[in-house]
């Protein structure tokens, strides 16, 4: 913590922009003259009826999103559904979700560790998307089912997982024409729906209309980052109601664009910096190569190291993503952008 900053261990609980004070859940009231909210997603597996983050783990159960301790679980989980074969099950929720390519690349390590291990060719892996595409890249959408086409692995469109029964191996998935039960899966991977957590969502510096007031998210101008509303508030990360930029990666290059506006406001200047929605995903397709996708709010593909082509099978990108970014994540966390 940088020094002359004080550390409130607490949550927000409350918001009230119209008086700049917020309210933590120890029921503190705190006076500011700007506000920078950074509450990143909540996850919202309460939607998914009988679904138990504990149960992550066992009864084939993964879900890579809740921690580093869930994603251990998930592995030993899928190591163990590799290692033996079986019918596999595939989740993407149809909200704004938080590194939308963390679903896509598990079915990628999924298929790879099978085909090492020989067990692919009599399983059965079924991907289930609420949506009506697996990533919003056109490009990259078409380049993922073909490859999942290649591997015999078929994708269900507009098909939301609604309910589990973790100890009956029975997933319910939503469709146009109802509802359908999975039976008898051997491992399924849960992602659940996302949403601004409570006190965002319950505030009125959330999304009032259009696409992201369902989730609560908070009501940013896409370039400024500043609040639409509440001029003397400005949002960072996942926590921005904008129509990409779930990443870390996008955390990395909006932070500093963000002091530097903040620091224009507080000077009495308008902000003078413009964010393009900068959003990268490495897509582990295999172990030792990835693509290392980056793209704009329009889903313009801007790759920033000009001997990778993001459209390339590449080590160097498989390289960069298990060996180099974490590093680069590390210096973001301690602060250095
Ligand atoms: C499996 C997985 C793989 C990913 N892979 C990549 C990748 O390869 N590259 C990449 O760039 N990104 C990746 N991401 C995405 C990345 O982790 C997030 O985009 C990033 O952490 C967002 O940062 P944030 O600070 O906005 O939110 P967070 O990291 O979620 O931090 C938000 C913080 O706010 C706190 N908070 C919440 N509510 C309140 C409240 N009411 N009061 C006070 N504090 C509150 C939370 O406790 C938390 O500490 C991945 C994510 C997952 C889950």
């Amino acid at each position: 913590m940088p020094a002359g900053v004080k550390w409130v261990r607490e949550m927000v609980a409350e918001y009230n922009p119209d008086a700049n004070t917020i309210v933590t859940d120890a029921g503190q009231r705190l006076q500011y003259d700007y506000l920078v909210v950074a509450t990143g997603c909540h996850l919202d597996f309460a939607q998914i009826e009988g679904m138990d983050v504990n149960a992550i783990g066992r009864n084939g159960v993964g879900s890579v999103y809740p921690g580093p301790k869930a994603a251990n679980e998930t592995w030993r989980s899928m190591d163990a559904f590799r290692q033996r074969g079986g019918k596999a099950v595939m989740t993407l929720p149809g909200t704004p979700i938080k590194c939308a390519g963390a679903p896509l690349k598990t079915t990628f390590m999924l298929i790879d560790r099978m085909r090492q291990s020989g067990t692919l060719e009599r399983s059965e892996i079924v991907f289930h998307s609420a949506l009506g595409v697996v990533f919003g890249v056109p490009t990259l959408n078409e380049m993922i089912l073909e490859r999942w086409a290649e591997a015999n692995v078929p994708v269900v469109f507009s098909s939301k997982l609604v309910a589990i029964d973790i100890s009956g191996h029975k997933a319910t998935f939503e469709n146009p024409d109802g509802e359908r039960t999975v039976e008898d899966y051997d491992f399924i991977h849960v992602v659940p729906p996302m949403r601004a957590p409570d006190a965002l969502f319950n505030s009125p510096l959330a999304w009032q209309e259009g696409p992201m007031a369902a989730g609560g998210w908070l009501e940013v101008d896409r370039e400024t980052l500043r609040h639409r509303r509440y001029p003397n508030v400005f949002g960072v990360g996942d926590i921005n109601g904008t129509p990409r930029g779930k990443t870390a990666a996008t955390v990395k290059q909006s932070v500093p664009l963000v002091v530097s506006n903040l620091i224009d406001v507080i000077a009495g200047r308008d902000p003078s910096r413009r964010f393009n929605g900068y959003t990268s995903c490495p897509m582990i397709l295999r172990e030792g190569s990835a693509w290392l996708i980056e793209f704009d709010y329009d889903g313009k593909l801007i790759p920033s190291l000009p001997l990778v082509d993001p459209l390339q099978d590449s080590w160097f990108a498989w390289l960069m993503k298990v060996q180099l970014l974490k590093p680069a994540y590390m210096a973001v966390a301690k602060g250095r952008v």
